[in-house]
Formats: structure tokens, C-alpha cells, sequence
């Protein structure tokens, strides 16, 4: 599985599950987190956002 990690910006980082259209919030205190689908997952902290997943089924949002 590829990994990535999106750069943290001052807004709140989401990442969007394009199969179910779950939205987890980056800050899962490093708890891996799985959308409904469990197409993606998200481990992230105060300082980093990880995604693990085809990039082509999630997508990065800002709130
Ligand atoms: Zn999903």
C-alpha cells in the first residue's frame, strides 16, 4: 500500500474517502483510522497527516 503524508497546514486537514465519502479528520491522536469502506486509512497528530491508500480513491480537504 502506498503512503503518504500530507503537509499540515493552520486548517483543519480532512481526507475524503471518494468510494464511501467518509471524512476523517488528519488528527486521529496516531490512531490508525479506517474509513467505512476501509479503502483508507489515516494515522495523523498535531504535525503530520498519514494516509494510507490509493491515492485516486481519497481526497485531501482543508476546512
Ligand atoms: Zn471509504
Amino acid at each position: 500500500m502506498p503512503k503518504k503524508t500530507a503537509p499540515k497546514t493552520k486548517k483543519e486537514t480532512y481526507v475524503r474517502c471518494k468510494k464511501c465519502g467518509d471524512e476523517i479528520f488528519g488528527d486521529t491522536h496516531k490512531k490508525m483510522t479506517c474509513c467505512k469502506c476501509k479503502f483508507i486509512g489515516v494515522d495523523g497528530c498535531e504535525d503530520y497527516v498519514r494516509i494510507i491508500g490509493e491515492e485516486e480513491n481519497y481526497e485531501i480537504i482543508s476546512k
